[in-house]
């Protein structure tokens, strides 16, 4: 029997992955529990002139465990009322005629979890000294919970879940093992094959025109990417009536600076230690020092061979690996699916509906008309052809939504199955996978407009939109090749344009979906990147 190609394989672990993650989301992602009961528990309250200290002792669960004790002190009664604003109300009054300490026995503690893909409802309910009180506490999902109301997580560790969650984490578990596969090889490749790549040019210049070239190229496209961003987002106009309560999770980067990312960037190039480099993954030290020893091994002429030839064989047992590795992508691919389907709640795509069909149509545009063109006028190839070829590395990095991992798949289909030389993919992909990302800036640019468009009052001049483009390009740079470095860079566009920062944390719960198709964007425009390279690298071979 011939084995099926490795694109069919990764296809249907794809759509499989795909059809059971949704049967998940469709058929078990909401479950309420019975009602469970705790321990009993003793809180006193103990002022002591402006200091409220309160003890509480709460009985295990189970006969095998102790009782867990904590203690917290307040500043006062307005302290103790901000973290506990219902003993407040119903205590409040008498703790404040008698300040004297109160002990409440709190019995029959029962606690109730209700809980779908978008939400978890904790209800608590109990007798607190007799008197029976209930209280529902809400969070988005597991991870806002833990952060939002860390007194339930021990609770709903034990009591809460549902089989799509539990499906998901393992997804996303499997799906971080090939991640780390695909990291293992990622370094190694890439220094052997860049080293091979600059030395096997035989001279400088030839270095110096591909360089050039291939930053003009990086520009032209991300730009192309911008514009196409640009105009759509006017066309449809998302954001116009959209409501952003903007209140749920602000992500992190949004202290950094435009000026101070760049500043990191260029001192990022220039490696103090080379090593320290390799250990942290550092890409763009990582590139320049590997150029630079591709240089150098051309400059030293004879003395240089050994070295040439010893990165030229390390290359091919890397290869090797890679292609190994590169043989469980259906497996990294399905888990990956599997994860991102049984993971997201249908209703958020229904509420941010507008702004995801924006973002796809765009890319849809960059990525099948404007990147084709470039393809078939540019670099004179059959854009359709092509694609097939560079399909296992598309679909990892939809899967996977990080460039970076995709890398070594990135490099071997642009090698082995659309016949670019090495010299060319060695330079352009790397150097792609970390600054040239088209879906990445375009998708900066709607999601800033978008928010934009519906924040009133916000001035949506061309002047603006200009300044969105050029920071949204930058930001585009900046951004690793990892899942969801997008959203975090788009908070420094959100700072330089005067733009609420609040707003994305609507939009960070459709990422994923949106991460997964601009990734396959940047990771398609590196690729037709070597195609067009590879014309011009050809047209420059001298004469043998
Ligand atoms: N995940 C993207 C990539 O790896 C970056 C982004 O978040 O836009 O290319």
């Amino acid at each position: 029997m011939t084995k099926l190609a490795l694109h069919y394989q990764i296809l249907i672990a794809m759509l499989a992955g795909a059809a059971v993650g949704l049967v998940f989301n469709v058929g078990f992602s909401a479950r309420t529990t019975s009602d469970h009961k705790l321990g009993d528990a003793v809180v006193r309250l103990q002022p002591n002139h402006d200091v409220i200290t309160l003890t509480s002792r709460v009985e295990p669960l189970g006969s095998d465990e102790s009782p867990t004790t904590f203690r917290q002190e307040f500043g006062g009664r307005k302290d103790l009322a901000e973290h506990y604003p219902d003993f407040d109300n119903v205590y409040g009054e008498t703790f404040a005629s008698e300040p004297s300490a109160l002990e409440l026995k709190i019995t029959d503690r029962r606690v109730k979890i209700d809980e779908d893909l978008n939400r978890i409802r904790i209800t608590y309910t109990r007798k607190q000294n007799g008197r029976e009180l209930t209280n529902t506490y809400e969070a988005s999902n597991p991870k806002t919970l833990r952060k939002d109301l860390p007194q339930w997580a021990a609770v709903y560790d034990r009591y809460g879940g549902t089989p799509s969650r539990t499906v998901a984490s393992w997804g996303r578990w499997l799906g971080d093992l090939f991640l780390r596969l695909l990291k293992m090889i990622t370094i190694p490749l890439i220094v052997t094959s860049l080293v091979t790549g600059v030395a096997s040019l035989g001279d400088t210049g030839r270095l110096g025109r591909m360089f050039s070239k291939t930053l003009l190229y990086y520009l032209v496209t991300s730009l192309l990417a911008i514009v196409t961003g640009i105009a759509m987002v006017n066309l449809i106009r998302p954001g116009i009536g959209a409501v952003l309560p903007g209140t749920q999770e602000v992500v992190g980067g949004a202290d950094e600076s435009l000026l101070g990312v760049f500043d990191g960037l260029v001192n990022n190039m220039i490696p103090a230690n080379p090593v320290q480099a390799l250990a942290e993954a550092s890409f763009l030290s990582i590139i320049t020092f590997s150029i630079l020893l591709g240089i150098f091994i051309i400059l030293a002429g004879e003395k240089g061979n050994p070295l040439r030839d010893f990165f030229a064989s390390a290359f091919n047992v890397m290869m090797k690996m890679t292609m190994f590795i590169i043989a469980l992508a259906p497996i990294g691919v399905f888990a990956f699916m599997l994860y991102a389907t049984a993971s997201q709640g249908l209703q958020i795509f229904e509420t941010l509906f507008w702004y995801m069909l924006t973002v796809f149509c765009a890319l849809v545009v960059h990525s099948c008309v404007i990147l084709p063109l470039i393809v078939r006028i540019v670099a004179r190839r059959s854009p359709l052809e092509f694609a097939r070829s560079m399909s296992p590395a598309l679909m990892t990095a939809f899967s996977t939504a990080s460039s970076n991992g995709t890398l070594p798949l990135t490099i071997t289909s642009v090698e082995n199955r659309a016949g670019v030389s090495n010299r060319v993919s060695s330079f352009v992909l790397p150097l792609g996978a970390t600054i040239n990302m088209d879906g990445t800036a375009l998708y900066e640019v709607v999601a800033v407009l978008f928010i934009a468009q519906a924040t009133p009052g916000f001035d949506m001049s061309l002047g603006a939109q200009i300044a969105v483009a050029v920071t949204a390009l930058l930001a585009s740079v900046g951004a690793a090749g990892i899942p969801h470095a997008g959203l975090v860079m788009m908070a420094i566009v959100l700072q330089a344009v005067g733009l609420p920062l609040e707003a994305q944390g609507v939009i960070i719960a459709v990422d994923r979906v949106l991460d997964m198709c601009r990734t396959s964007v940047n990771v398609w425009s590196d690729s037709c990147g070597c195609a067009v390279m590879d014309r011009f690298e050809t047209a420059d071979l001298p004469d043998e």
